[in-house]
């Protein structure tokens, strides 16, 4: 557990148990031990065609726990209803799950049934994400917020105004200056009265990578002139009650609360001034940006990490808030926040196997092969190899290693040359490994060729080199023989991961056979955790992998026991082709008439009566290859 951290990332709901297996802790601090579930039984009986009740699923797999989802919206809300209550705050915390941070349908409905009971709603940003908005809210509690935010068009407005008409509890947020003027149009057009908000462009600069929204240039958002102006417009159309929400967001992964402060307070200020101006302010939606620890440091250092807790965040924001109210004598608004990250990134965990495990391997060589070997160089690199051994007879290690890359760059421009042979490069190989052994500075870093895609399932550790805690799931109570980095099934440079939490550049894993998992223990499974946010809805298709397989794990009665309440083979590979406007069904059909075809050539020297007993047995089978390689997801 201390080599990899858990206790750091992992608490409240991941720890290692007694047999060495990451345990699931579904409630959170509130799981009794009983209640623990071992990860690797939920993995055995997902994709284990054999283990008892086994469902057979294909890796990669996600492993989906709604207990935690639920255990984060209600530690979320209880972070706010403390501090509102220690503060004597004069209003309440009411919260929307933005859901471009994780669509899926399930994690949707959950977070609107979850979170009913304290009015939990939800956040768009575009048109699809509204719809499924609306749709979902429908059974959710009629006071929780539908907070549309995004680019607008006619089209946009119009179904947001229609959610009002539907009784949905809808604020328009106006993210650009342009969309008054639609939304004005179309209200009157339609008779329906919006609830309009306004992003605000704050001063507050959040400098980490995903600040970049943020501060006076940001992309998003409206400036103080703008804000004025939208108030004189709403002024002069007679609809400034409708202003009631001030929105404002610096970035996600917030890294202090003194940064969390400053933006709340600066945005604070600027509602107080819009009821000074007369708009009919309500709530204040701080936006998202409450982070995740995900290298278990607490420092708040790095885009890895946060040096705060819930209630560390709500506490905050509630003093930031009621400091500039109580000042300005107004009344403390309803508290909305946007967080996505820090409600989804606990709830899912994805397994993946590792397949094999290679490293790369120079040739060993005789004293006599040796000696062909320094024979067969030039002057220069022979002076190279001289100078080498005798630093070596005098113990300058560091001399040595510095003569070792020397004459390997040389034997490589020599091969480029064409004055030496492919043994003489493997030759270098080989004795530059034996010097680096010799010396102890090269453990060999292994590559585990792992059952996944980085750009399907981890697509933020590609795209903008973010890292999440990657733990074996089981053997943690052996000690890791090897440093590995994962390579993955695509063909292409970047379908690697070779950073991991804590700055290192490959991962202490325990030894698995050369080919095909094992060591006798069986395959080898890793869990990336804390990748719930995010990583499910940017996953493309490269090399057309498509996503995992699901299944949804929920505690059950029963010491130790869980239920599996809904399992899904992740995309088969006429699903992916679909996804680029292949047709597989004529796909299959082409390939079956070629083989057809071909069979028929193949068979026509045959004597007539077998070629026709021939011809029918092998079009089957190829119809039957065929037609499981289109069922079949695109792993291995
Ligand atoms: N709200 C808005 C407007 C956003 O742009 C984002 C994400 O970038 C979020 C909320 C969610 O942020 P987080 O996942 O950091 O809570």
């Amino acid at each position: 557990a201390a080599l990899y951290r858990v206790d750091g990332w992992g608490a409240p709901y991941f720890a290692v148990n007694n047999s060495g297996n990451i345990s699931v802790r579904p409630h959170g601090g509130d799981t009794l031990p009983h209640q623990e579930i071992d990860l690797l039984k939920i993995v055995k009986k997902a994709s284990d065609p054999k283990s008892v009740g086994g469902l057979g699923l294909p890796l990669p797999l996600i492993i989906r726990l709604p207990d935690v989802l639920k255990n984060r919206l209600e530690s979320l809300q209880s972070a706010f209803d403390f501090a509102i209550q220690s503060q004597s705050y004069d209003s309440h915390y009411q919260g929307v799950y933005p859901v471009k941070c994780n669509q899926e349908r399930f994690v949707v409905e959950d977070i609107v049934k979850f979170g009913s009971p304290f009015r939990f709603g939800l956040e768009a940003g575009s048109k699809p994400e509204l719809l499924l908005a609306m749709s979902c809210l429908c059974k959710g509690n009629p006071d929780a917020f539908l907070v549309c935010n995004g680019f607008k068009d006619a089209e946009y407005i119009s179904l947001a105004l229609l959610a009002r008409k539907l009784a949905l509890n809808t604020v328009i947020v106006l993210e650009q200056e342009e969309e008054l003027d639609l939304v004005i149009a179309l209200s009157q057009k339609l008779s329906i009265r919006p609830v309009i908000g306004v992003r605000a462009k704050l001063r507050t600069k959040h400098s980490g990578h995903f600040g970049s929204t943020s501060g006076e240039k940001g992309k998003f958002g409206l400036t103080t002139t703008q804000i004025l102006s939208v108030v004189k417009k709403l002024e002069q159309v007679g609809m400034l009650d409708c202003f009631q929400l001030l929105h404002f967001h610096i970035g996600s992964q917030i890294p202090s609360t003194g940064l969390l402060a400053d933006g709340v307070g600066e945005a604070a200020q600027i509602y107080s001034e819009l009821v000074r101006l007369g708009a009919n302010m309500q709530v204040l939606d701080i936006g998202g940006g409450l982070g995740i620890d995900y290298d278990g440091t607490q420092s708040g250092d790095s885009d890895l990490s946060v040096a705060y807790g819930l209630g560390e965040y709500a506490l905050a924001v509630v003093q930031a808030v009621k400091f500039v109210c109580d000042r300005k004598n107004i009344k403390h608004p309803v508290l909305c926040s946007e967080s996505g990250r820090a409600i989804v990134s606990h709830h899912s965990i994805l397994i993946f196997e590792a397949v094999s495990a290679t490293v790369s391997k120079a040739a060993t060589m005789t004293p006599l092969a040796l000696q062909c070997f320094v024979d067969g160089l030039t002057d220069d690199a022979r002076a190279d190899y001289r100078n080498l051994t005798s630093a070596a007879m005098r113990g300058e290690y560091e001399t040595c290693l510095l003569y070792a890359d020397q004459l390997k760059q040389r034997c490589v421009d020599l091969f480029r040359d064409g004055t030496i042979g492919m043994e003489h490069l493997a030759a270098v190989d080989a004795l530059c490994e034996f010097v680096g052994k010799a010396i102890g500075v090269a453990e060999p870093v292994k590559t585990y060729h792992v059952n996944l895609s980085v750009f399907t399932s981890v697509p933020d550790f590609w795209g903008i080199g973010q890292l999440f805690p990657i733990v074996p799931i089981h053997r943690l109570d052996e000690r890791p023989g090897a440093r590995g980095i994962l390579s993955d099934l695509t063909c292409d440079s970047d379908g690697k991961i070779n950073k991991f939490i804590g700055g290192e550049e490959s991962l202490l894993l325990h030894e698995i056979e050369g080919n095909g998992g094992g060591n006798g223990n069986g395959p080898y499974y890793l869990g990336m955790f804390l990748g719930g946010a995010y990583e499910e809805a940017l996953g493309g298709v490269h090399n057309l992998f498509g996503g995992p397989s699901v299944v949804r794990v929920s505690q059950s009665d029963g010491p130790h026991s869980f239920a599996v309440t809904r399992a899904t083979p992740g995309p088969s590979c006429s699903d992916v082709l679909r996804v680029m406007h292949h047709e597989p069904e004529l796909m299959f059909e082409t390939l079956k008439h070629r083989a057809e075809e071909m069979m028929y050539d193949d068979s026509s020297d045959d004597g007539e009566s077998s070629m026709d007993h021939h011809h029918h047995r092998g079009n089957a089978a190829v119809a039957s290859c065929l037609a499981r390689s289109f069922h079949n997801m695109p792993y291995l």
